[in-house]
């Protein structure tokens, strides 16, 4: 194929969702724009991370729900689910967003290199693989996000060490399943495994599982999973894995091994920094990979943004998004700056968990005089009606200026309820904002209101903390 050689106002490296939205926002800015990207259009979120597991995700609810039916008074025989067609519905969900992304990148005149892209001076990047070119750009945003991080001595084969981008291209469920690693991906997994009725356990080093986590998320999560007979080992070092008959064993340090059909290794993610050239545009890295940036998503070097994973914040798709409209506000002559103070975070188990802001432990270890408000699903009106009254919502609060600092909240639709926290300590309101706004009855919302009462210790519908005098 002919070599081509090109000028662009932006050059953005990696189509992820940090790398696809910068790329539109520039174009949109008037920018001449080019998007390289190696695999494919939408990155780890589209293709094998959030959206995928997500489509599995419904059907798992689904059948739960199904399960559940005689609790509404609901009789259904013979519940079978067919997992290769759940596999195959996952696959179109995926196919048909990226078909969306690539519109939306014709659409914007956006002109794409499919291929490796590589630093060969601050303002050059050679491309490598299906159009390959030498490309001269004016500005640079970063975006070349992670990959599922391997362990030496116990190397993914993706036939039965997998990965989460493997797991994901399984079409029939294994009897077992054992999980290296208890975070977030590993919990997700073991969440929808076990709904669908594999045996699973997780092996996780740490003492508890979601370790990042406040202690009264990893209780719910850790009662839940051991209700739905997921075994749990925690403070276990895994030394090795090795491929027997029947499926794995998991040799761990001074305990018994652990048997299964299939092992899913996630401990955790590796960012994609150390082969793109960065040295040729002096971009300094750190030992762990990450780039620093500004709060602009400036780079120490002039002109060169990054953006999404790689910038060490944190590893959610959302997040990546929102730096590369920054970056590209940025390298297009419109000044902004990034917030970090409000990031939600959702994690889709049984329950769901969601989290924004600060927990009361962290915003206590930072000195802060906090105080939090919580209000359990079971007091709830419309919890009882819908019988989901597993969970409970939190609000943490600076109890001498009222600002709201943090929220958790575990259970049912905890993802859309995070949205409500997230806007507020973004905007900096007050637990008051939140106890005097008229949230619709009845609805799982009202228990803002009602964490809120209890954090400004005025409870409404649960007892009263002390006797009055
Ligand atoms: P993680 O860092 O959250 O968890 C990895 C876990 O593996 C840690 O608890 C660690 O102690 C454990 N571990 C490491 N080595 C081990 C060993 N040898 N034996 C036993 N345990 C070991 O990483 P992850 O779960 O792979 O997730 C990666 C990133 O992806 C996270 O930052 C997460 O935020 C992000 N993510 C987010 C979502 C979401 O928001 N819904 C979903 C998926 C992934």
């Amino acid at each position: 194929m002919e070599k081509q050689s090109n000028h662009f106002d932006v050059v953005v490296i990696g189509g992820g969702p940090g790398g696809y939205p910068a790329a539109i926002a520039a174009s949109r800015n008037g920018a001449s724009v080019a998007l390289v990207e190696k695999e494919l259009l939408g990155g780890t979120c589209l293709n094998w991370g959030c959206i995928p597991t997500k489509a599995l995700v419904a059907s798992a609810s689904r059948l739960d729900k199904i399960r559940r039916a005689s609790e509404l008074g609901i009789s259904v025989d013979g519940i079978s689910f067919d997992f290769a067609f759940m596999a195959d519905r996952k696959d179109k969900v995926v196919e048909n967003l990226r078909k969306g992304v690539q519109g939306l990148i014709t659409a914007n005149n956006i002109k794409l290199f499919k291929g490796f892209g590589k630093f060969v001076s601050p303002n050059e990047i050679k491309v490598t693989g299906e159009s390959p070119a030498l490309l001269q750009a004016d500005k640079v945003i970063i975006a070349t996000g992670s990959k599922p991080k391997t362990i030496k001595a116990f190397p993914f084969d993706d036939k039965k060490i997998l990965s989460s981008t493997s797991i994901l291209g399984l079409r029939k469920l294994p009897k077992s399943l054992v999980i290296i690693g208890g975070g977030i991906i590993g919990c997700e997994f073991a969440a929808l495994y076990s709904t669908f009725g594999v045996q699973v356990t997780i092996l996780e080093a740490l003492p508890t599982i979601i370790p990042m986590e406040a202690p009264n998320i990893i209780s719910e999560l850790s009662k839940a999973f051991t209700f739905r007979g997921v075994k749990i080992h925690t403070g276990v070092f895994v030394e090795g894995i090795d491929d027997i008959k029947k499926g794995v064993r998991v040799r761990i340090k001074g305990a018994e091994a652990v048997e299964a059909d299939l092992a899913l290794v996630a401990v955790g993610r590796e960012l994609n920094t150390f082969d793109i050239g960065l040295e040729k545009a002096a971009v300094v890295l750190q030992d762990n990979g990450v780039i620093s940036t500004n709060n602009r998503m400036e780079t120490g070097v002039p002109g060169i943004y990054a953006v999404g994973d790689i910038t060490g914040v944190a590893q959610l798709a959302h997040v990546a998004t929102h730096q590369g409209i920054i970056a590209a506000m940025n390298a297009t002559g419109h000044p902004m700056t990034i917030n970090y103070s409000a990031i939600p975070s959702a994690m889709f188990t049984h329950p769901e968990i969601a989290t924004v802001g600060l927990s009361l432990e962290k915003a206590l270890a930072n000195k802060i005089p906090a105080t939090a408000g919580a209000f359990p699903f079971s007091a709830l009106g419309k919890a009882q009606a819908t019988g989901d009254t597993e969970g409970f919502a939190q609000i943490v609060i600076n109890k001498e200026t009222g600002q709201i600092l943090g929220a958790q909240v575990v259970g049912s639709e905890a993802s859309i309820m995070v949205a409500e926290m997230a806007t507020a300590i973004a905007n900096e309101l007050t637990v008051e904002c939140v106890s005097q706004t008229i949230h619709a009855h009845p609805t799982m919302p009202e228990a803002w209101m009602e964490a809120a009462w209890v954090a400004l210790d005025a409870p409404l519908h649960l007892p009263p903390k002390r006797k009055k005098k």
